[in-house]
């Protein structure tokens, strides 16, 4: 077993425990020795070829912080819905907000996006706000993608609807992240509202079928959010998590980048939201005991290299949206390329790329979630000093 303890993006600061190593696939695309992409386009150029192009452009563009763009994202987070049957209360889904339209991913609209882009982007995830499992058609997008040839392809869900473990095995997903914040019923239900047994039961049943069927994927990572009230819980999920025989249990700070809305916050509240939620300077917390942020202050490079698209196609510069105010418009209407450089789109990449030190005023740019984002985007700056 090997343990891992760190910072993931600028958000997370987590521990891993990993029983198996990852496959090449799911290290870093382009900067790992034995990446899959490079493996892959050793072994099938012509198909990659457009990825790596792509993935050169993009470098140079978000290194130039370029407003108008020629290459497109190389990850794509696309929501198979906002339904969940768990009532996680940082999650807007499981808050049951009703300020966003819920719905289903059609498989007819990925499949549009993914003729456009498919053969430019790297890594997909298929799930964002939402249980993938209850979309009935989850397994055949997955399928899809990678019949396009891309070569990750990422799930995140709470594993308790009902599935079909050996059509989720031979799907040819290469990633499960399934959460479950808690090693007995009663801090689960508090945080998650579930079934806690069933929650292990369907993880012991996943594992046990990709033994049976003798594969390796997906790549099974246990997702444990940790709060004051389960911290105490880490040794024993641990050993559930050994005994299961999962890849990997990942243990991360909730702070407040559990919560769709930090972007949208003032400092001071996600400070007080992460006091209460894992405490301040302690082995989780995004902040010291001061109040001081731990993440850096560097800028958002999301606007070039990813983008969220949600299960009604409205596009938002990154996983972090909880208003539909904020859309950069619709993917499905439109081609994505026509949105990728339409004017709201570079207004945001042209605030990311303003001076730190620049003021500007907020209510010129109501509708651009950057302009207000405390986490990633420059505005939090006004909150630091
Ligand atoms: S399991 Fe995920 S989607 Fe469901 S309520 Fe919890 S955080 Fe939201
Ligand atoms: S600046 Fe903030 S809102 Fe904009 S893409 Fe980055 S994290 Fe998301």
């Amino acid at each position: 077993m090997r343990i891992v303890e760190g910072r993931h993006g600028l958000s997370e600061r987590y521990v891993h425990y990993i029983f198996n190593e990852p496959p090449a696939i799911d290290r870093h695309i382009f900067n790992e020795p034995n990446s899959t992409l490079r493996t892959q386009f050793l072994k099938h150029p012509l198909m990659h070829f457009k990825r790596l192009i792509n993935y050169s452009i993009m470098r140079i563009q978000w290194a130039t912080k370029a407003i108008h763009v020629s290459s497109y994202p190389y990850s794509l987070i696309v929501d198979s819905g906002n339904i969940c049957t768990l009532s996680c209360p940082w999650c807007p889904t499981g808050r049951r907000d009703t300020s966003r339209p819920r719905g289903f991913l059609r498989f007819a609209d990925l499949k549009k996006l993914i003729d456009e882009i498919g053969d430019a982007i790297s890594w997909i995830q298929l799930s964002n706000w939402g249980e993938p499992f209850l979309n009935k058609d989850i397994l055949s997008m997955v399928t899809y993608c990678k019949q396009k040839g891309i070569p990750k392809t990422g799930l995140a869900s709470c594993l308790v609807p009902i599935i079909n473990y050996e059509r989720l095995c031979l799907s040819g997903l290469d990633k499960l992240e399934v959460a479950i914040s808690g090693a007995s019923q009663h801090t689960y239900e508090k945080r998650m509202g579930g079934d806690f047994d069933k929650a292990i039961s369907n993880l012991k049943a996943l594992v046990s079928k990709r033994k049976e069927l003798g594969r390796k994927t997906p790549y099974i990572t246990w997702n444990f959010l940790v709060f004051r009230d389960n911290e105490h819980e880490l040794g024993k999920a641990l050993k559930i998590a050994k005994d299961i025989g999962v890849d990997r249990i990942r243990f991360v700070g909730a702070n407040v980048a559990a919560d769709a809305c930090m972007t949208m916050r003032p400092l001071a509240e996600n400070i007080e939201m992460s006091t209460d939620l894992v405490g301040l300077g302690t082995r989780f917390s995004h902040f010291t005991k001061e109040g001081k942020p731990k993440y850096p202050k560097t800028s958002c490079d999301l606007l070039w290299r990813r983008c969220a698209v949600s299960w009604d196609g409205s596009v938002f510069p990154c996983y972090m949206y909880c208003s539909q105010k904020y859309n950069l418009g619709n993917c499905f209407e439109k081609s994505f390329k026509e949105i990728w450089n339409n004017e709201t789109y570079r207004e945001a990449r042209k605030i990311v790329r303003k001076s730190l030190k620049q003021e500007f005023s907020i209510e010129e740019y109501d509708k651009i979630l950057c302009a207000i984002c405390t986490y990633y985007g420059r505005y939090r700056y006004r909150y630091w000093d």
